[in-house]
């Protein structure tokens, strides 16, 4: 993750006014929510699966190192290189040697944002290796050097026109092309690069305990073939995408895949335990696994620890408000909507996103939709506390308003002061209020509480 201190308010002003993204965020998120209510109304037994999902995550997150171990226990049984990075250069330099070790000069990769946070690709690239992504979305923004605007969407903000236009500037297809044959000229163009990769590189959607296996989750197959063909694959997982038993798959399999695309199973599914075995016609002749803490031991033993359930199946995301009317570049963070204004500061540092905590209006609607009940409201008004130590004035004015007497006083005071006209010696103090508020003046006559002593008194049904 970048540790250029983003400004949302500056980039949302201007992500605003760009009626393409926004028309294009707002078809393919409209899209994903239709999806994902048809899906949940089809599932009579989804709360009870959400209840479940966050009981086995609390599980996890409440002893991260134990299910760790065990998975590396697990995993490296299985012949599997299994490695413990703290931070983005430890991810880059366990790569890097992966790839030296193996004169590994390309690779294929499929989708991965823990691969984005720790900004995987640039530090490959640096050290000469050449990455194409498979993903569809990924490969776009990749042709145009941008960043992944939707977890699940990466490329949500552009529309045919524009992925056409590029691609007959990148790759040479005639103009205008549709979508069917964008995605065959994809196709083709990416074929040749995964038969002939030294490396492939994923993510992970789990990693089991138990077994020591990855599961790859995918719609393309892109990823299954990142991590079939080449002789060599690595996978980049954050601890946090541990579940305790195989047998829990199924489940988080049905929380995610309804969630992410309104789909009661993606379209591939591979559980990798190990690489290819002596007479086994597929798969990689080494699988290595770096697990990625950044931070995430940290946040499971503090107040926000719920946040390392996250599935990253976006549908916070592409229910937020907030984001439908900025698309995700405005947050100049990896992880972008509800989940990322909790997770980009948690990770990177409340000065570092500072502002996300307030890029949201509050509306409960992504805790609606979590799958895995994150209270991501509940954690959003934490982070602005956090954020926004109150100054001495709201202090004073807490203290005073927890004293009827104090209040009282107060209230009349700022009454009189701003019926007689002299409401400019208050702006200063309300500064920041009146930035997206007003502050008018009280209308002459009787205040609201001489008119409620006043008013006629109806006797309460119970007679009190
Ligand atoms: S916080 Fe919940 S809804 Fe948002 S991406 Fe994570 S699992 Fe999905």
């Amino acid at each position: 993750m970048s540790h250029v201190a983003p400004n949302f308010r500056q980039a949302s002003r201007e992500a605003v006014l760009n009626a393409q993204v926004i028309a294009a965020v707002r078809k393919t998120a409209d899209l994903l929510t239709e999806k994902r209510a048809l899906a949940v109304a089809d599932t009579p037994d989804f709360e009870a699966l959400r209840d479940y999902g966050r009981v086995r995550k609390l599980e996890i997150s409440g002893d991260l190192e134990k299910y760790a171990q065990l998975f590396t226990a697990h995993a490296e049984a299985a012949g599997a290189f299994v490695y413990r990075a703290k931070d983005a250069a430890a991810v880059a330099r366990l790569a890097i040697k992966i790839a030296a070790d193996n004169s590994a000069k390309t690779a294929v990769k499929g989708k991965s944002m823990t691969a984005e946070e720790v900004e995987l690709n640039e530090a490959l690239a640096a050290a000469g290796i050449t990455i194409t992504e498979t993903d569809l979305g990924e490969f776009i923004i990749q042709l145009a050097n941008e960043k992944p605007s939707h977890i699940m969407a990466p490329a949500i903000h552009r529309n045919r026109a524009q992925v056409a236009e590029l691609f007959t500037e990148k790759l040479g297809t005639p103009p205008d092309l549709g979508t069917e044959a964008l995605v065959a000229a994809a196709r083709k163009y990416l074929r040749a690069k995964f038969l002939t990769a030294d490396m492939g590189i994923t993510g992970g959607n789990f990693v089991i305990a138990d077994t020591g296996s990855l599961v790859l989750v995918s719609n393309e197959g892109n990823i299954r073939m990142a991590a079939t063909l080449p002789r060599i694959m690595l996978a980049v997982v954050g601890i946090d995408k541990m579940i305790t038993a195989v047998a829990d798959l199924p489940n988080f399999l049905a929380l995610l895949t309804r969630s992410a695309a309104g789909q009661t199973i993606s379209s591939y599914v591979s559980t990798i335990t190990g690489p290819r075995r002596d007479g086994e016609e597929e798969g990689p002749e080494q699988l290595h696994i770096i697990l990625l803490d950044n931070g995430r031991s940290r946040i499971a033993s503090g107040p926000y620890r719920e946040i390392l359930h996250c599935l990253h199946c976006g549908a916070c995301i592409s229910h937020c408000p907030v984001y439908r009317a900025v698309g995700g570049h405005a947050y100049e963070a990896t992880y972008p909507g509800p989940m990322g204004s909790v997770l980009s500061p948690l990770i990177s540092g409340l000065t570092v996103y500072a502002d996300l905590p307030n890029a949201c209006t509050l509306c409960g609607r992504c805790a609606e939709v979590c799958p895995i009940r994150v209270p991501l409201p509940d954690y959003l008004r934490g982070l602005r506390s956090d954020v926004n130590k109150p100054p001495l004035t709201m202090k004073v004015a807490a203290w005073g308003a927890g004293n009827p007497l104090l209040y009282r006083l107060g209230m009349t005071a700022m009454r009189r002061l701003l019926q007689k006209g002299s409401s400019g010696l208050m702006r200063p103090l309300l500064k920041e209020w009146l930035v997206c508020r007003e502050a008018p003046e009280p209308q002459a006559g009787e205040s609201f509480r001489a008119w409620w002593k006043t008013r006629i008194q109806v006797p309460r049904s119970d007679g009190k």
